[in-house]
């Protein structure tokens, strides 16, 4: 069974103060095996966003369902771990109390919530950084915290829309390495929105690509390249065709949005 099943799913907005209404997903099918790591790739306004929103239970689909272990999605749940693009922790709680803050409201228990955070800590590289607060971080730390604390709560799938976008490149390169060493250690299920071509590649088992707006999946790519992934694979010969293969894909894209402007 797959772990999560997007089925013909597409969203239309209501037009504002009586204008036309925007189309922004075409139905979507998509299937999720657990571990995957998939990245989703399109041209910005093609409804990545979107579609992450509604698999996230944060918005509702016009047509279609979301399944997630068989179970329809309606709401946001704790079985899904989000994480943004802008900086989305609280700035009245320390890095501790943000990434324990889902365990607080599950009721864990002081003790085990202690060591669920400690150990998130470690493993984003944040130990000595517990009691800060987030606006004493760099937005490198401040995304590496908002990882912790979406996996803190043990989700069935990881749902990232752009979490590297605002950061410089050096720091960038090393969140995609440090969240494939993750992946590759706990086996998560993720869905990773980007529009950097080789992030996508990088990082991904499959990487799916949308059409401009309103998008629909243009491809659906196996990403082979072997694994714990270096980033040195970046120069390699397979992922310069993998490049190569979607850079064209995507500009064809693209220019269909620049067009259509
Ligand atoms: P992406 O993340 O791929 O850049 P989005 O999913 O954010 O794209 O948006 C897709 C399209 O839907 C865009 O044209 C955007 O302006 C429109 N859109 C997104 N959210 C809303 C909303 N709440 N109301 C109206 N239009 C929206
Ligand atoms: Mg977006």
């Amino acid at each position: 069974m797959s772990k999560l099943r997007i089925e013909n799913v597409s969203r239309t907005f209501a037009g504002v103060h009586g204008g036309d209404a925007v189309k922004a997903l075409q139905p979507t099918d998509l299937e999720v095996s657990a571990n995957d790591f998939i990245t989703i790739l399109g041209p910005s306004g093609c409804g990545k966003s979107t579609l992450l929103r509604i698999v996230a239970g944060l918005d509702q689909p016009t047509t279609g369902r979301v399944l997630l272990d068989g179970r329809p999605v309606t709401r946001p749940g704790p079985d899904r771990g989000m994480v943004f693009q802008s900086y989305t922790l609280f700035p009245w709680l320390s890095v501790g109390e943000n990434i324990a803050f889902g365990l607080r409201q599950k009721g864990v228990p002081t003790k085990q919530q202690r060591e669920i955070v400690a150990n998130y800590i470690d493993l984003v590289g944040l130990r000595g950084f517990e009691n800060h607060w987030p606006k004493q971080l760099s937005g490198g730390m401040q995304q590496r915290t908002a990882i912790a604390r979406a996996l803190a709560n043990d989700p069935e799938i990881l749902l990232l829309d752009e979490p590297f976008g605002a950061l410089d490149n050096q720091t960038r390169g090393l969140m995609q390495e440090l969240l494939l060493g993750i992946w590759e250690r706990e086996k998560k299920t993720v869905l990773f929105v980007t529009h950097d071509i080789e992030e996508a590649i990088f990082m991904a088992s499959r990487v799916v690509v949308m059409t401009a707006r309103p998008g629909r999946i243009k491809s659906d790519v196996p990403v082979d390249l072997p694994h714990p992934r270096h980033y040195t694979v970046k120069t390699s010969p397979e992922f310069s065709a993998l490049k190569a293969r979607l850079t064209e894909d995507i500009r064809v894209e693209t220019m269909r949005t620049v067009e259509a402007a």
